[in-house]
C-alpha cells in the first residue's frame, strides 16, 4: 500500500526563538526532503509542512532529537490541514517585527561541536572566538535588533570568504550565526604584562597561563565582563588577590578545568552536574569535600564553593597550558561598583591592582555577571540572574504589555511586560552605589530600544527612600508603588502562574511595611491585588539603624534586652566579652530613648541575632555573612526545636532563652544552629496549619531572601508537603530582591485588569 501525504500546521511552543531554531527545521526538513516553512509567532515557531506520514513522523522525532541546545520545547501540537503543494522548504520572515521582539538569546556557551572544529577547522584551530548557531556570544553583543551582525559590536569585522560561505549556506552550522569568525577576520586577544605587549596568539595564551601558574593575578575579559583570576590552589596568590581586590571576605567564585576536577573538590548531584554543564553555566554552589583542598581563603571558611566550568573558548584553551586545576574567577570591579566591561575601563581600574591584563577588541555591550545558582530538592534555585539566563521570559498567565516594575535597592534588577511575557534585566546590583544607579538607568535604555518598549504604567517599591522609587516617581507615568513582601510573595505566584487566595510566607532581611516599620518575618493572606498581613514576628528595635547590616551583634544586643532586660549584661555570654562596654551601653540607651532604633520583624535579623550570640558571627565582613555561617555551621541529623510562642503574634522570647542557655551551658555552636533552624521550620508549620485551618486555604507560596537559606528551603518545602500542603517556591527567579520586579509586574498588571491603580 502507497502511504499517503499529508499536510500538516505544527506548532511548537517553548523557548524556541532566538536559539536558531528556524535554520534548525529548515535542515531537517530539507534533509528529509519534506516541503513547506516554518516561522516564528508570538508564542512559538509555526510550522508548515507536506510530505509522507511516516516522514513526518521522523521529522517530528529529530524535532526533539536534535533541538538547538538554548531552546526547550514545552509542547507541540500537530494538525492536518488540506493540501497546499508546497514546492520547496522556507524560512518565513517575520512580518510583524513587533513580534520579534523576544528572539534575543541569552549568551550559550562554546557547544561541543565548536570545541571539536578548534583542533580541526584549519581556520578555526586555536581560536579563541569559535561559535556556531548553537553557542557563542548574544546578549551581550547586542545593540538593536533585528539580530543581524550589523546590530551587534561584531559589526567591525568583515567576514572573509569561508566564513561568509558558512554564514549564507542554510545546510552549514554556522549559517547566520550572527558572530561567526575566525583566525583570518575575527576579534583577537592581547595582552599586556610588565610593560610588554603581546598579540600573537600562541604567546599571548601562554603569558596568560605563565602569569596565572606562577601565583600572579590576571586582570582576564570575559563574556559580560571582565574577571580577576589566579591559580585557586595557590593560597597565597588568592590572599594576595584579596588584599589587592580591597575589599571584603565575600567568597570567590572558582572555574575549575571540567567536571571531574570539580568532584575532587566538591561533593555534586546529578542535579547539581546538570546545573554545572548545561549550556548556560552558571556558578553552582556546593559543598567542600573534606578534608577541605582549596584555600581557606576562597570561600573564608563557609563550607561551600561557587563553582563553574569553562564556557568560553578560551577558557578551555587556557587550561590545556595550566597545570592548576582550579582558577579564581572573580568579578572584576572595584567595591561595590558594576564589573568592568570596557578597555579603558580595565586599563584604569583593574590593570594597577592586577599583574597581567589580557583584553579583546570586541566590545561587550550589555553587562553582564556570572549567574549563581545553588540546588535544593532538585531544584535549581537563582541567586543571581545574568549571563546565560537573560533576557529568557519568564510566561506569565495575564497580559503585562507596556509595565515597567523597577525593582527594590539591593541586588536590583528590573523587569519590563511584552505581552504575556516578563522579562527581568540582568542582575545590575546596590543602587545606592553611583555607578552602579548609572548602570540601571542605561539598562532600562537599552532594554526600552531592544525590546521596544514604552511604559505605560510603572511600578516600585513603597519604600520612600529607594532610589528606584524615585526613578519611578520622576517618570512622567501613570505608577503604582506596592509593599516589597507583597511582590516577594506575587513574584513566586507569577513564576508558577498562580492567581488565587494563597498563604504567603515571606522571610526577608528588610521591606518598607504599611505601618512605617521595617518587615521581614511575615505571613500573608494573599493575592496578586492584594494581602492581608495575618501574622508576623514581633517587633523588635534595631539599635542603629542600618548598621546593623555590619553589626549582626546589635540584634542580639536587642533581642537579649527584650528578653532579660539589663539582667542579660551580667550573664557572661561569651560574643559581650568582645564588645566595649560603653558601645552597648549606648546602645540600651537609644534603644530606650527609641533614638535611631526603628522597629523590625524582619526575620533576616533573627538570624543575625542568633549567629552573634551563638558566637558564631558577631560582625559581617560581607553581606549577610551572620546567616550564611549560621548556616554552615548546621549539625546534621539534629532534629531538636527550641520553644517559641504563638499566642497573637510570633515571639522568639522563649527561643533566646532556649539559646542562652545552650550557650551558657557549652552546647556546640553547631547544636544550636541545628536547633535554631528548626525552631524557624515549625513556626511555619505551626502558623500555616492555622490559616489552612481558619481560611480554608492549602496553597503556601515561600519567598524573601531569608529563603537563599539550602536548609530552610529545603526542610521547610519537605515539611509543608508531608503535611498536605500545595508548596510553591522560586526556580526561574531569586527569591531575594533580584526577583522582587517580576512581583511588582503581577501586582500591577493585576490591578490594571481590575480598574485599580493606586492602593489607599
Ligand atoms: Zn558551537
Ligand atoms: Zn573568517
Ligand atoms: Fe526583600
Amino acid at each position: 500500500m502507497q502511504s499517503s501525504i499529508t499536510s500538516n500546521i505544527i506548532t511548537v511552543k517553548g523557548l524556541v526563538q532566538g536559539v536558531g531554531f528556524r535554520p534548525f527545521i529548515y535542515r531537517i526538513a530539507t534533509r528529509l526532503i519534506l516541503k513547506g516553512n516554518v516561522e516564528n509567532n508570538n508564542d512559538g515557531v509555526l510550522i508548515r509542512i507536506e510530505g509522507k506520514n511516516e516522514v513526518i513522523d521522523e521529522f517530528l522525532v529529530l524535532l526533539h532529537k536534535e533541538a538547538p541546545v538554548a531552546s526547550h520545547i514545552e509542547s507541540v501540537n500537530v494538525e492536518q490541514t488540506s493540501f497546499q503543494n508546497y514546492q520547496k522548504f522556507e524560512i518565513v520572515k517575520s512580518k510583524d517585527t513587533s513580534k520579534e521582539v523576544t528572539e534575543i538569546s541569552p549568551d550559550i556557551a562554546v557547544c561541543d561541536d565548536c570545541l571539536k572544529d578548534l583542533k580541526e577547522q584549519s581556520h578555526r584551530i586555536n581560536y579563541p572566538f569559535i561559535n556556531c548557531t548553537n553557542c557563542g556570544p548574544r546578549f551581550t553583543i547586542i545593540r538593536d535588533l533585528p539580530y543581524d551582525r550589523e546590530k551587534t559590536t561584531m559589526q567591525e569585522f568583515v567576514m572573509c570568504q569561508t566564513c561568509h560561505h558558512e554564514y549564507t549556506d542554510v545546510l552549514d552550522r554556522r549559517f547566520h550565526a550572527q558572530p561567526v569568525a575566525c583566525n583570518n577576520c575575527g576579534p583577537v586577544y592581547k595582552i599586556n604584562y610588565q610593560g610588554v605587549e603581546l598579540s600573537e596568539f600562541p604567546e599571548v595564551l601562554n603569558l596568560a597561563a605563565q602569569i596565572i601558574q606562577e601565583g600572579q593575578i590576571l586582570a582576564m575579559k570575559g563574556l559580560g565582563g571582565f574577571h580577576l583570576a589566579c591559580d585557586a590552589l595557590n593560597s597565597e596568590a588568592v590572599v594576595r588577590l584579596r588584599k589587592l581586590k580591597n575589599r571584603d571576605s565575600k567568597p570567590f567564585a572558582v572555574i575549575f578545568r571540567d567536571i571531574n576536577a570539580v568532584k575532587k573538590y566538591a561533593d555534586t548531584g546529578e542535579t547539581e552536574e546538570i546545573s554545572l554543564s548545561s549550556w548556560r553555566k552558571p556558578i553552582v554552589i556546593l559543598k567542600e569535600k573534606q578534608p577541605y583542598k582549596i584555600p581557606d581563603s576562597v570561600s573564608n571558611g563557609l563550607g561551600t564553593i561557587g563553582v563553574m566550568i569553562p564556557y568560553m573558548p578560551f577558557h578551555y584553551l587556557l587550561f590545556e597550558k595550566l597545570k592548576t586545576d582550579a582558577i579564581v574567577l572573580t568579578s572584576g570591579n572595584i567595591s561595590d561598583e558594576p564589573i568592568v566591561i570596557s578597555n579603558e575601563d580595565a586599563e584604569k581600574k583593574l590593570a594597577p591592582i592586577s599583574d597581567g591584563l589580557l583584553t579583546y577588541n570586541r566590545d561587550i555591550y550589555n553587562r553582564t555577571d556570572d549567574s549563581v545558582v545553588f540546588i535544593s530538592n532538585e531544584k535549581e534555585r537563582i541567586i543571581r540572574r545574568s549571563r546565560g539566563y537573560v533576557p529568557n521570559p519568564v510566561r506569565l498567565a495575564f497580559n503585562a504589555e507596556g509595565i515597567f516594575a523597577a525593582g527594590a535597592e539591593l541586588k536590583n534588577c528590573f523587569c519590563i511586560g511584552k505581552g504575556q511575557q516578563a522579562i527581568l534585566s540582568q542582575h545590575i546590583g546596590d543602587l545606592k552605589n553611583l555607578e552602579t544607579f548609572n548602570f540601571y538607568k542605561e539598562t532600562i535604555a537599552q532594554f526600552n530600544k531592544l525590546f521596544r518598549f514604552e511604559p505605560t504604567l510603572v511600578v516600585g517599591d513603597m519604600h520612600p527612600d529607594y532610589l528606584s522609587t524615585g526613578y519611578v516617581k520622576g517618570l512622567n507615568i501613570p505608577g503604582l508603588f506596592v509593599q516589597h513582601h507583597h511582590a516577594h510573595i506575587t513574584s513566586c505566584m507569577a513564576e508558577h502562574r498562580l492567581d488565587e487566595k494563597v498563604i504567603g510566607v515571606s522571610f526577608d532581611g528588610t521591606g518598607f511595611g504599611d505601618d512605617g516599620n521595617i518587615w521581614g518575618g511575615e505571613f500573608f493572606v494573599c493575592d496578586m491585588n492584594d494581602y492581608e498581613r495575618v501574622n508576623h514576628f514581633e517587633y523588635l528595635p534595631i539599635p542603629g539603624g542600618d548598621k546593623v547590616s555590619a553589626e549582626p551583634w546589635r540584634m542580639a544586643v536587642s533581642y537579649l534586652y527584650k528578653v532579660y532586660g539589663k539582667e542579660f549584661l551580667e550573664m557572661k555570654i561569651p560574643f559581650l566579652k568582645d564588645i566595649p562596654s560603653e558601645k552597648i551601653n549606648l546602645l540600651l540607651q537609644a534603644i530606650d530613648k527609641k533614638l535611631n532604633s526603628p522597629l523590625t520583624s524582619s526575620a533576616g535579623r533573627l538570624f543575625d541575632a542568633v549567629a552573634a550570640i551563638s558566637g558564631i558571627c558577631t560582625v559581617n565582613g560581607f553581606e549577610s555573612e551572620a546567616p550564611m555561617r549560621l548556616e554552615a555551621a548546621i549539625e546534621k541529623n539534629n532534629f531538636e526545636n527550641y520553644e517559641f510562642s504563638l499566642n497573637g503574634i510570633i515571639s522568639f522570647d522563649p527561643t533566646i532563652r532556649g539559646i542562652v542557655n545552650d550557650v551558657l551551658s557549652g552546647a556546640k555552636p553547631s547544636v544550636i544552629a541545628a536547633r535554631f533552624h528548626n525552631t524557624i521550620i515549625s513556626v511555619i508549620l505551626e502558623t500555616v496549619k492555622t490559616l489552612r485551618k481558619e481560611r480554608k486555604l492549602n496553597k503556601v507560596v515561600l519567598s524573601g531572601g531569608v529563603f537563599q537559606n539550602r536548609y530552610l528551603i529545603e526542610k521547610s518545602e519537605n515539611i509543608l508537603i508531608e503535611n498536605n500542603f500545595e508548596v510553591f517556591t522560586h526556580s526561574k527567579v531569586p527569591s531575594n530582591d533580584g526577583g522582587i520586579a517580576l512581583g511588582q509586574l503581577a501586582i500591577a498588571a493585576k490591578r490594571r485588569s481590575l480598574g485599580i491603580f493606586i492602593k489607599s
